[in-house]
This record gives C-alpha cells, structure tokens and sequence, in this order.
C-alpha cells in the first residue's frame, strides 16, 4: 500500500486517481479537473507537454542515468553552462541533487564549510524567518518555522544554533548585531513564503539583509526551489538582490521528474578550490545530474525563454487581480495576490473544510491546506480556465 503523505492514514479520504493528464487538466473517473496547484507548483507546461516528452524520449534512447563520481554528460554539462548564463550574479557553479530538501542541505552544508575551511569554526549558526519552509530533511525542518510540518522536532528539543526572525527590518538589524560574527548563512524564500501560508514581503528586507550579510561577511542563500521560474513574476528573486548560494527546484523540471541544484557564485567556489584534499566538499547523491532530469530542465528553460512566461505570469496576475484582488467575505481573512500565486487567507481552518469536494463538483483539483485556499496554476492556463478556478474560489464564500 501506499503511505500518503501529509495525511493521517486512519479515516484518510481516498485520493483523487488520476488517468491522465493534458494541458492543465486532470483526468479521474470520467471526469476533467482543471489543475490549480501544478503538481505541488512544479507543472508550469501543463501535463503531456509534446516538446518536453519528446526531448525526454530521445535521451531515454542514448541514457538515462549515468552517475558523476567520475564520469560526466552532455545533458549535465550543458544544463550547468544553461544556468551559469541565466543567472545572475555569478551563480555559475552547480551542484546537481534529487530535491529541493535534498538541495537545502547541501546549500546549509555547503556555507558551514565555507568558514571551517578558512579556520571560521565559530560561525555555526543560521539565520532564518518565522513562518519558513525549506523542506522535510532534518536539517531543512530546523531552518524552516512551521509547527504544522515540523512539530516533531520538539521531540529533539530546539536547535539552538539556528534563529528564526520575523521579516522586518528592525529583527533583522538586531539578529545581525547579536549574531552577526557566529552566523555562517542566512537563508531565505525571498518574496514569497510559500508552505509558510504564501506570505509576501518586500524587496527592501532583502536589500537589507543582503548589506548586512556583506558587512558581517555571512553568506546569503536564497530558496527559490518554489518561487524560481517566474512564481513572483520576477524571472527569479535573485534578479533583483544577488544571493551568494541559490536553489532551485519544483519547475526546474517543468514537473517532470525530481531533480533541484544549489548554485554557488565564484566566492564560495573558491573557498573550496584548494590544494587542501580536506577543503573538497563531500557529498554526493546517487542520482544528482540525472540525464533525463537535465534534458528535462534545459528543454524547460528553452520553453520558458521562448513562450515569454514571464508575460504569461503577469497576464494571469493581472486576471487574478481584476477577479479577487478586494474581495472580502465573512470567513475570509486576507488575499493576498504576487505573479503567479493568489491565496485566500481564511479566519480559520475549519473555513476551508469542504472547500476541495466543493471544487471537484464544478471541474477543479485544489488542496488547500491548514487555513489557505490557493492556487498556483501552469503558466500556460487559458484565461477561461484560469477564471473558472478564481470563480470556485470566490464562490465557497457566496454559498
Ligand atoms: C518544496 C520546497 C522545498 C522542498 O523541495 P522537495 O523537492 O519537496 O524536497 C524546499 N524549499 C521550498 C521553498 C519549497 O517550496
């Protein structure tokens, strides 16, 4: 049997099974869903994309997973000369991994080896925001801030070596004047919060945290495993402030299969480029730079640059906009509206009970989760299935 996750098994409602998918539609029991969360905000082409199978198929016919200990590709090498040209900032070294978690610890791993290495062994704290969320892994579940994901660490007792701050600038001023010469990283899901209840917050934060980390020498990771590729409308977050360390996951792939990377700049490269063979760093997951993975992603990003997402993203923001940006109603508490995401903040929790049958009878796979109903839909949704979401959306509080 399968163990579902995020679900108490006893008592569970069974789960939608799905017999195909096209475009942004799911196909379950005879009927057409239109999907407005993307796989978990990873399927930005819709399903079955005909470009994205075929690219996939013709590598499968060369290889489909040959590992890097030794050995390298062309889909890995030219995916990692992809990013290095896309990105800013000269995040241009790329350490291949299976998923965003996974990619999280690397990145943590990786900047408190960038101090050990030059004799810093003081700085072993990390810095962090309420409300995060960085993933299910250990050390990803501490630097993250939900007690509904992560309530059982309290089992282990905090970590003391990790802060979490609320994203204003005074906690911010004040962590660093605390903390500043002990912390190796500070790590964020810059603009948008996602898991955390899709929280937005502004750019200024960011340009402070980015002055503060140059003047206390500490490393800036930004997560951009769910807001890369558009989510904010920003083609990444780090267009607009330069983290040290980025990474990326969920629409790397364009939803196909699992893969994430954490791109470092030159700086911290070079912390690790050494004549010292203890300077290395050591980690490798098995399936880091699989092949099909990478052809996935290049062919993604080729879609993503020529079909001009970025206008899509802005297009369905506008829509959403015109559509709920002022709408109120008794049970409801905020919407909150960035790029390609729109939330419904609720009073409650018990607000949304029902609300996912409620979608499913009019034609939409949605699952809201603890007090937010949201969408995050493919970038390539028509206008009429985007409104057809938005209208469920509005309509569970005109019942
Ligand atoms: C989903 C997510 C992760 C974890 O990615 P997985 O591929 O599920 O391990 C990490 N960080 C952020 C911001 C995410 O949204």
């Amino acid at each position: 049997m399968i163990w579902y996750p995020y679900t108490q098994m006893k008592g569970m409602k069974s789960p939608y099974k799905i017999t195909g998918a096209e475009g942004v539609c799911l196909y379950t029991n005879g009927r057409k869903l239109i999907d407005s969360v993307s796989s978990w905000w990873s399927a930005i082409h819709g399903y079955n994309h005909p470009e994205m199978n075929e690219a996939i198929i013709s590598q499968v016919r060369r290889f489909s997973h040959i590992m890097l200990g030794g050995l390298t590709h062309d889909p890995a090498e030219r995916l990692a000369e992809k990013l290095g040209t896309i990105l800013p900032g000269g995040l241009n070294h790329c350490f291949f991994s299976d998923s965003g978690s996974v990619a999280v610890e690397v990145a943590l791993k990786m900047a408190l080896q960038y101090f050990v290495n030059r004799g810093e062994t003081q700085r072993t704290m990390t810095l962090s925001l309420e409300h995060s969320y960085h993933g299910d892994t250990f050390r990803a579940m501490e630097a993250g801030d939900d007690e509904d994901y992560h309530f059982i660490l309290k089992a282990c007792g905090k970590n003391t070596s990790i802060i979490h701050i609320p994203t204003n600038i005074a906690d911010l001023d004040g962590a660093f004047r605390d903390y500043g010469g002990r912390l190796n990283c500070m790590i964020v899901e810059p603009l948008l919060q996602c898991a955390g209840g899709m929280r937005i917050y502004g750019l200024d934060f960011l340009r402070r945290a980015r002055e503060l980390c140059d003047k206390y020498g500490v490393l800036l990771v930004f997560d951009e495993v769910a807001t890369g590729f558009g989510r904010t409308g920003n083609r990444f977050a780090a267009d607009l402030v330069q983290p040290d360390i980025l990474i990326l996951g969920k629409a790397l792939t364009g939803g196909y299969i699992g893969h994430a990377v954490t791109v470092a700049n030159g700086r911290v490269f070079a912390g690790f480029y050494d004549d010292d063979q203890n300077h290395a760093f050591m980690h490798g997951p098995t399936f880091m730079g699989n092949a099909l993975a990478c052809t996935a992603a290049l062919k993604s990003i080729e879609i993503f640059e020529r079909d001009n997402y970025l206008a899509r993203v802005k297009r369905i923001e506008e829509i959403s906009r015109d559509y709920l940006g002022d709408f109120t109603a008794r049970g409801v508490r905020e919407v909150r509206i960035i790029g390609g995401c729109v939330c419904i903040e609720c009073g409650n929790p018990e607000v949304t009970r029902g609300f996912q049958d409620f979608a499913y009878d009019r034609g939409v796979f949605s699952r809201p989760f603890l007090k937010y109903i949201y969408t995050m839909p493919p970038y390539v949704i028509s206008e009429g299935d985007l409104v057809s979401i938005l209208r469920v959306m509005k309509g569970w509080f005109q019942r």
